[in-house]
């Protein structure tokens, strides 16, 4: 509630600031584009080049599973010519901004658009916040998948900065080939492996496991922060023995808490499995990025699935 009058506040004072040279999409400006987390920022840098600016709404330190926007970053998106995010069902807050915003706000790109998704694991909380089904929206964890948002978030590109359209498309194309890459790097390792099941901090892979036929076998459900029951413990360590799992993944962002409590207690070793729900300023600033962590992920994936 304090949030949504904040907002309004927010919206009225803004007029005042928006002087004519701020105006969106001045003849020659550059556009600017608010992504909500890593791989959408990623994704959009690729392909904007220098012709577009790309900002990083979510702090890259922070699940963007349990992110809410505050009155200043709600003025930053209306003040931008594009949102990218997701999906509905992570960012779960765009709805709800897209109908205060109104006309005034930018273009919106769901970037998984079109994907097929598929439902959640059942919840083990019944009093999670969202208690209708949940769709899984981890669709970037697939580099096939992957593509197809950089395809959805090229056409809005496009579509809001005509002039640009062909360095757009040209980059786009580029990265599109660097996925590509990465696809069959991950369906050539992964044809041949002697296990198929990875046990999973939260149900991050689901899309990743569909596209390369393993099978995932999450602690928590489809955000990290649910603490598994004791019987769900006991059923992962009867799971991990039978199928003589030595690994339990755990991800950078969240806390892996649980992942070494499981792991402890049956002698396993933990894993990162990158999520890319975020990858810090210092780990960018390396020149670690989407493809190279998604290539890290498959040399873990291969080296414990043989073991
Ligand atoms: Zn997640």
């Amino acid at each position: 509630m304090i949030l949504c009058i904040a907002f309004i506040c927010l919206q009225g004072c803004s007029k005042n600031d928006n002087s004519e040279n701020k105006e969106k999409g001045g003849k020659d400006k550059k556009i600017h584009i608010v992504t909500t987390f890593y791989p959408m920022y990623e994704f959009t840098r690729n392909i904007a080049g220098n012709m577009a600016d790309v900002e990083l709404l979510i702090p890259s330190n922070v699940e963007p599973h349990d992110w809410e926007p505050s009155p200043k970053d709600m003025l930053k998106i209306q003040n931008a010519n594009v949102l990218v995010y997701n999906s509905k069902f992570l960012e779960t807050w765009v709805p709800n901004i897209q109908k205060s915003l109104g006309n005034k706000g930018p273009q919106y790109v769901e970037a998984s658009k079109g994907i097929h998704l598929m439902k959640g694991v059942a919840e083990e909380d019944s009093t999670a916040k969202n208690k209708q089904t949940q769709m899984d929206p981890h669709v970037w964890l697939s580099p096939a998948l992957a593509q197809k948002e950089v395809t959805n978030i090229t056409q809005t590109l496009v579509k809001v900065d005509p002039k640009n359209k062909n360095y757009y498309e040209n980059n786009s194309k580029t990265y599109l080939q660097e996925l590509e890459k990465l696809d069959k790097a991950y369906r050539t390792a992964l044809q041949n492996v002697k296990k198929r099941e990875i046990i999973t901090q939260h149900a991050a892979f689901g899309y990743l496991a569909r596209t390369y036929h393993l099978t995932q076998v999450p602690i928590a459900g489809l955000s990290p922060d649910q603490e598994p029951s004791p019987a769900k413990l006991g059923e992962l360590k009867k799971f991990a023995k039978s199928h003589n799992l030595k690994v339990i993944y755990y991800e950078e962002v969240a806390s892996p808490k649980v992942a070494k409590t499981l792991a402890n207690e049956i002698g396993a070793k933990i894993e990162v499995l990158n999520t890319l729900e975020g990858l810090s300023k210092k780990d960018q600033e390396k020149g670690l990025d989407y493809i190279t962590e998604m290539e890290e992920n498959l040399k873990s994936l291969e080296k414990t699935l043989n073991e």
